[in-house]
């Protein structure tokens, strides 16, 4: 099969790490990445079959596989300074590994062990990343960036999912914290925050197989843009603009991919009693 070439290479022989990337927008962001010149793009997710399978898909020349659950600190910084050890040096990374709420519920009905787990990976597991990459980044004196998943859900209140709307804004206060700390040492920190996009989280939470999803995706986005649904490949493109040169006075930012749904104060999430 012949390489896909991109004219312009957002980031040429650039080392990245990429959460979360069996699967959804992980996975589609590490091909695009690759497809920009990346020298290697460090696939890291616990579904290891999966991940192994998006690696291989993008090539073992530049693209790998390494098995990190991002709840258990010591499992992050051994994905950072193998990185490092084995590529000399950590440019980007991106934060993406996720999971979602419990069900669709209020506060009034919260799960609260549920919440434990949300929190885990979404807040605590996205700070480990940040801090073991920052570290990375400032040893090695790289001019860094790195780049959270958020969600639209981070910039407003939820009418249900509490738990996972709490996560997500936490994701912005670690953002905005290290963009503040870490600017005068050559990193940049930003978020992206996707309106829904219709991957394997989404079939989960709302219990629908893929072509229920399909009607539920275009039922979402219908008015709020004449492209269809939002896909991965629109939040994969503004990860690359973080992530590259072209974003390079920009930190501390959220950058929202949603065709307008939150502006139209449009909501996902309904009580489950309703
Ligand atoms: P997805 O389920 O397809 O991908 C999430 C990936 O994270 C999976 O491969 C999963 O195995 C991995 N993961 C989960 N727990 C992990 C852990 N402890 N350690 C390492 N990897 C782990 O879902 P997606 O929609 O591609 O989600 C990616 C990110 O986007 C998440 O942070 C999610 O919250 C966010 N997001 C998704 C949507 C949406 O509508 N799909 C909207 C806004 C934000």
């Amino acid at each position: 099969m012949t390489e896909k070439r991109i004219p312009l290479q957002k980031l040429h022989g650039k080392v990245a790490i990429i959460t979360g990337a069996a699967s959804g927008i992980g996975a589609v962001t590490a091909r695009h990445f690759a497809d920009h010149g990346a020298r290697v793009v460090v696939i890291a997710d616990v579904q290891d079959a999966k991940g192994r399978e998006v690696a291989a898909s993008i090539g073992s020349h530049r693209c790998t596989y390494v098995h990190c659950d991002v709840t258990d600190e010591d499992q992050v910084k051994s994905l950072v300074d193998s990185t490092v050890e084995l590529y000399g040096q950590l440019d980007v990374m991106y934060s993406n590994a996720g999971i979602t709420a419990a069900s669709v519920q209020t506060v009034m009905e919260l799960d609260l062990s549920w919440f434990d787990k949300v929190m885990a990976v979404n807040a605590r597991g996205m700070a480990a990343c940040v801090k073991h990459a920052a570290r990375a980044m400032v040893g090695k004196r790289v001019r860094g960036s790195i780049v959270c998943t958020a969600s639209c859900v981070a910039e407003w209140g939820t009418e249900s999912a509490t738990d996972y709307t709490i996560s997500k804004h936490a994701v912005l206060g670690l953002v905005r914290s290290a963009s503040v700390q870490l600017a005068a040492r050559g990193v940049r920190v930003n978020c992206v925050s996707p309106g829904a996009v219709g991957t394997p989280m989404v079939s989960e939470l709302f219990k629908i197989g893929e072509e229920e999803l399909k009607d539920f995706m275009a039922a979402v986005y219908s008015g709020s843009s004449d492209d269809g649904p939002l896909m991965e490949k629109h939040v994969a493109d503004a990860v690359l603009f973080l992530a590259s040169e072209e974003s390079a006075f920009i930190t501390g930012h959220n950058l929202v991919v949603d065709g307008g749904l939150g502006t139209k104060g449009k909501s996902l999430f309904k009580p489950s009693s309703t």
